[in-house]
């Protein structure tokens, strides 16, 4: 393969929407990946916290292969199999009765959008719209998840925006509180803000919400899309608060690769969503659910990939906090949650992900400063150590 071929074309030929490496990845097998070039990574950005069994896990690519051979596509027209069977696994396993599935995290959110906003004008009356969302929190890039992102600088060039959405500052629950109206059907937030650069949630923020939305009769809407299905030690990140939310959004790792997206609901809230309220030619086909399912069921068998994850991720955090004694004029804070990760620094981080790249290791930068880990559960010992030696050695030539 001409790579220098492909780079020209994919510069002529694909909008420019992402700033990219100059490399064309080919092949991935575990935590590894290859490029057209032969260069091998290791790789802690598992397709933006998506591939969280691996790459190419054998179980994965058996399903996609049987399933592929079967039936592909029929639309939601008709019943299939795979779809129904997790439906039923991730109601079995959460505080939901119901989903409605979609093939992104930016859909699975428009759906708990629509859902909440035709379940509060079913209950209360038309003018029950308004929903508030955290300051630095990321929805999505459709029209409406991108209103309720609270990042001014993703709507610039988009304007107008949706009709309804307020914003308020993350942890902060007497904002929160004030911010509330007659008008509002719904508060939404992530558990974790991990495209806003790994900020945690205060003690106790998130059972004072639920508090008050159920106080107020508002629904709480829950983005899992990153911290979902398994990322942070447990299925979902909720389980881990105390606490339950109405609506709950999932996308990113529920394929482990394969796009697909899920809007799960209490029955009381699913209900307002009726035959021709909302659809998708392409959400939960079989070939994506049949992926999904053995994704699920992988990361569930015998809770040895979950406890994996919690214990990498307590070695990950060590690992990374002796770093920062190391070198604390550059590293100010190390936070996260089983296996999503994040390291401030005191300065842009870019050059240190670019610095990685070259050394072979792929890991990300979010919010201008703060290095974003989120490896495949797979994870070892190991692969963790020859991180964070790559990190010691840049640290080194920058301090
Ligand atoms: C990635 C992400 C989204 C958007 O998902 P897409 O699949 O890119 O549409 C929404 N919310 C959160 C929390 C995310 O991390």
């Amino acid at each position: 393969m001409e790579v220098k071929k492909l780079l020209d074309e994919s510069n002529q030929y694909i909008m420019d929407t992402y700033k990219r490496f100059p490399v064309v990845m080919v092949k991935g097998r575990g935590m590894k990946l290859w490029s057209a070039d032969g260069k091998e990574y290791l790789d802690f950005m598992a397709g933006i916290a998506v591939n969280i069994l691996g790459h190419c896990h054998p179980r994965h690519v058996v399903a996609i292969q049987k399933q592929a051979q079967k039936l592909v596509h029929v639309s939601n027209l008709y019943h299939n199999e795979f779809q129904i069977k997790l439906a039923k696994l991730l109601c079995d396993y959460s505080f939901a009765d119901r989903v409605f599935f979609s093939n992104s995290g930016a859909e699975a959110n428009e759906a708990a959008i629509k859902l909440a906003r035709k379940h509060s004008k079913g209950r209360f009356g038309v003018e029950k719209i308004g929903i508030i969302t955290a300051l630095n929190s990321f929805h999505g890039r459709t029209l409406a998840t991108l209103t309720a992102t609270g990042q001014p600088k993703f709507h610039v060039g988009f304007e107008p925006l949706l009709q309804g959405f307020s914003y308020v500052p993350f942890n902060d629950y007497e904002a929160l509180k004030s911010a509330i109206d007659e008008n509002t059907c719904a508060v939404m937030l992530e558990p974790i803000q991990g495209e806003g650069g790994v900020k945690m949630a205060t003690d106790n923020y998130f059972k004072h919400v639920r508090d008050l939305c159920t106080r107020l009769g508002i629904l709480l809407i829950f983005d899992e899309i990153q911290t979902g299905t398994g990322r942070t030690g447990t299925l979902f990140a909720y389980e881990q608060y105390g606490i339950e939310p109405d609506i709950l959004t999932l996308a990113k790792g529920l394929g482990g690769g394969v796009p697909i997206g899920a809007t799960l609901a209490r029955e009381e809230v699913a209900k307002a969503f009726t035959a021709g309220s909302h659809g998708s030619t392409f959400g939960g086909n079989p070939l994506a659910c049949a992926a999904a399912l053995e994704t699920l069921e992988t990361l569930l068998e015998d809770g040895i990939m979950l406890s994996e994850c919690r214990r990498m991720g307590e070695y990950f955090m060590d690992s990374l906090l002796k770093l920062q004694k190391q070198f604390p004029k550059v590293i100010t804070d190390v936070r996260g949650k089983g296996l999503l990760i994040g390291m401030e620094l005191t300065r842009d981080c870019s050059m240190v992900v670019q610095a990685c790249f070259e050394r072979g290791v792929l890991i990300n930068c979010t919010a201008g400063n703060t290095l974003r880990f989120m490896p495949p559960l797979i994870v070892t010992e190991e692969d963790i150590d020859r991180l964070v030696t790559v990190l010691k050695e840049i640290m080194e030539r920058l301090s």
